[in-house]
């Protein structure tokens, strides 16, 4: 006779990013079954949720999600399956840079970051906020593993910010550094890391260079001495290259989310690919 076992039933949650994933399953351990609804080698602002996915969502306890407009996929999704029952949205748990961007007219073609910008991931301090709403979340679903999701981030976390020490150590002799992104990417990690992001090459964020900006963007480059461009996976190669061959500025292709990159496939490569990239572009440049 088989004797009956109590085995607690596993969480499902949907993290709509898989940066958000991989901080649900730090959080989670074993007692959570978590997938990222979208696919990090996809343009973060251009993404579709796919039908098995929404099928995961529509059965998932928990969602965790980035927030402001970068999941406008979801407000379509949420009419075909019902929404999980614990939503966290980690916009609401963290610093948001860029909210003094003027609102864009949301019937236009292209809008992005219209309430603040929403790379706020790739600042590792935020990952504490983040995992305080993840925990928060998963021990309402779970009230008995309360002490279990606690520990698990307290050990993230520690981890964490061991390595934050040793990236801002290998960043610090190049604190002020200016650099231009392809994308408004990286104003989160920047400050983290002390670098200043002195322009974009996209006009606006979502919104490709006319040949005016671009002309307007090397000289500005060459004026103010920027020889960085942070580049991403995907990126228009052609025009980011032109850019960089006019003001005499080298491209290092960072990795804007876990697994956009091979070298990046969880939360803490993230930083380790972006800041070992960063500071050999930065020592060539010496
Ligand atoms: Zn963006």
């Amino acid at each position: 006779m088989l004797l009956p076992v109590l085995v607690a039933a596993t969480i499902t949650v949907a993290a709509t990013t898989s940066d958000l994933r991989e901080l649900v399953a730090a959080v989670g351990g074993e007692r959570v079954r978590v997938e990222s609804l979208t696919d990090p080698r996809q343009d973060p602002h251009a993404r579709e949720i796919h039908p098995r996915q929404l099928a995961l969502l529509g059965k998932s306890d928990v969602l965790v999600r980035v927030g402001l407009d970068h999941e406008p996929w979801l407000a379509r999704a949420a009419k075909t399956v019902p929404p999980p029952a614990h939503d966290v949205d980690c916009s609401r748990v963290v610093t948001l840079l860029g909210t003094e961007t003027p609102r864009l007219r949301a019937d236009r073609a292209v809008h992005v970051h219209a309430f603040g910008n929403p790379h706020y991931w790739l600042d590792p301090e935020n990952a504490h906020g983040i995992t305080a709403a993840i925990a928060d979340a998963l021990g309402r679903v779970a009230p008995a593993d309360r002490a279990v999701f606690e520990e698990n981030r307290r050990r993230f976390l520690a981890r964490l910010d061991a390595a934050l020490l040793r990236w801002r150590a290998r960043l610090a002799p190049y604190e002020g550094t200016r650099v231009v992104s392809v994308h408004d990417t990286w104003p989160y990690f920047a400050r983290r890391f002390g670098l200043v992001v002195a322009g974009t090459v996209e006009e606006r964020p979502g919104v490709p260079p006319s040949p005016a900006y671009v002309g307007t963007l090397i000289e500005r480059m060459r004026a103010s001495g920027v020889r960085v461009v942070l580049a991403e996976p995907g990126a228009s190669g052609a025009v980011v290259r032109r850019i960089a061959d006019g003001a005499g500025a080298r491209v290092v292709t960072l990795a804007p989310s876990v697994g956009a990159d091979p070298q990046a496939m969880d939360y803490l490569a993230l930083f380790e690919t972006n800041v070992t990239r960063l500071a050999e572009t930065l020592e060539s440049l010496r």
